[in-house]
């Protein structure tokens, strides 16, 4: 349990935390999407082109309903007669970022946890919009939800389609699949039994499959570095999401299953807490892949496990991990393997002064990418490991207008996220802290 366990804790102290909701909760936005035929330019900032690190100074994006139509220096573009004008002088344009390890409905250990003992579905999806809507003012327009109950997650993501509900665009995994005695709860045996509960998932909505192919290192039974699901099980599984045009992805702790799952042709892993040389060089080779929640495991996070009385066996685990597990981030980033920036807690969640997405994305650059590898890790690194990229992902003519404004070049200094005060998702304002459209949200 240690990997679930270890982001629950934190985030439940976010959900906990007033400041978090003063900034966030105040105000729901009205809508999530532009009307058809409706007009806005972004007038006078510089826009961050993401592919090439390029940035155009005094630039016009035109979004007609919810996509962009154009994009270029002011020289060249004009905002249409009849737009709605957003002076964004001096400031910086971004692609809404995502966020790529997520559970809005997390119920933690802990006095808080405690009290959503008896959540049924209908309260759990409730907070789940609630915590999809923080995310999404924190700028978060897109997120993969990473083991769900219930069918919780298909509903909310419909709700949101429809604009009954306020949050992030949502791709979802639907609920863990594991083999009994796995790390989760909805446990299977044998290749068929996978088969059916991936189609089972695909079928109300899936568009990733998440297994648990190895042991937690807090689990009572089993060995971590154990590999418990058959070549069968895996195979077939993995085949039968392929089939049906779905990605898999594992929570997984050991080099041996992982090695196994790569030979099936698996996509991407979780954490990576302890993947080895030749696992890394793999995904590389092979292009699967690592999302890496690093938040979770450095010294940012044990304020909260400390806040809410984690034991100090616990807070001495999450240093040891936390050694590994940056190991591993900086071996990855060395080799080339595909990042998508995950946190594994709340998107919003506060992390040493920012969010967790924001932090996540700082220690991709500690760790040894530039700032713009890890501006494209939290934005177009994502859209193409969910095949979204024609939509998402980038400030380009065609894709939905998704977009965060910040006050410095995050090129140059990713920390420059920590001032995002604006987002748009589908052309629609949905926070602007400083009243750039003329009315503060
Ligand atoms: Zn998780």
């Amino acid at each position: 349990m240690y990997s679930l366990r270890l982001p629950r804790f934190a985030s439940l102290m976010a959900a906990a935390s007033a400041a978090a909701l003063a900034v966030f909760g105040a105000q729901a936005a009205s809508a999530q999407a532009q009307p058809d035929g409706e007009v806005t330019a972004l007038v006078g900032g510089s826009v961050v082109s993401v592919e090439d690190g390029r940035i155009i100074p005094d630039a016009v994006v035109v979004i007609e309903g919810q996509r962009i139509v154009r994009v270029g220096p002011r020289s060249e573009v004009q905002p249409p007669v009849g737009a709605r004008i957003i002076s964004t002088e001096g400031r910086w344009l971004a692609p809404g970022l995502m966020n790529m390890h997520v559970h809005f409905g997390l119920k933690l250990p802990g006095a808080a946890g405690a009290e959503l003992q008896n959540e049924t579905d209908a309260q759990q999806v409730l907070r789940m919009a609630h915590n999809a809507e923080r995310s999404l003012r924190a700028g978060v327009t897109s997120v993969r939800l990473t083991s769900e109950l219930h069918g919780n997650d298909f509903a909310l993501k419909r709700a949101i389609q429809r604009g009954e509900a306020v949050g992030p665009r949502i791709e979802t995994a639907g609920e863990l699949i594991v083999p009994t005695g796995g790390h989760g709860f909805h446990e299977v045996d044998g290749p068929y039994a996978f088969a059916r509960a991936a189609r089972e998932q695909i079928k109300q909505g899936a568009s990733w499959i998440k297994i648990a192919i190895s042991g937690g290192i807090s689990d009572t039974h089993g060995d971590i570095a154990a590999a418990p699901m058959t070549d069968e099980e895996l195979s077939v599984l993995i085949d039968v999401a392929h089939r049906n045009d779905v990605r898999v992805t594992a929570h997984n702790g050991s080099p041996q299953a992982a090695m196994q799952a790569l030979e099936y042709g698996i996509d991407a892993f979780e954490h990576g807490y302890h993947l080895t040389e030749p696992v890394l060089r793999r995904m590389a080779k092979d292009e699967a892949w690592l999302i890496p929640t690093i938040v979770v495991s450095q010294p940012g996070a044990r304020a909260f496990y400390q806040r809410i009385g984690s034991p100090d066996w616990y807070l001495a685990r999450v240093d040891s991990v936390g050694k590994d597990h940056w190991a591993v981030l900086q071996q990855a980033i060395r080799l080339g393997v595909p990042i998508a920036l995950g946190t594994d807690q709340f998107p919003f969640e506060d992390n040493e002064g920012t969010t967790a997405t924001v932090r996540e994305a700082e220690l991709y650059v500690d760790a040894g990418m530039t700032p713009l590898q890890a501006l494209q890790a939290a934005t177009i690194q994502p859209a193409r490991m969910m095949r979204r990229d024609t939509d998402i992902g980038s400030i380009t003519v065609g894709k939905y207008a998704d977009i965060v404004i910040l006050d410095g070049d995050p090129t140059k200094d990713i920390g420059a996220l920590r001032s995002l005060s604006f987002v748009m998702k589908g052309g629609a304002v949905v926070r602007d802290d400083h009243g750039l459209s003329g009315q503060a949200r």
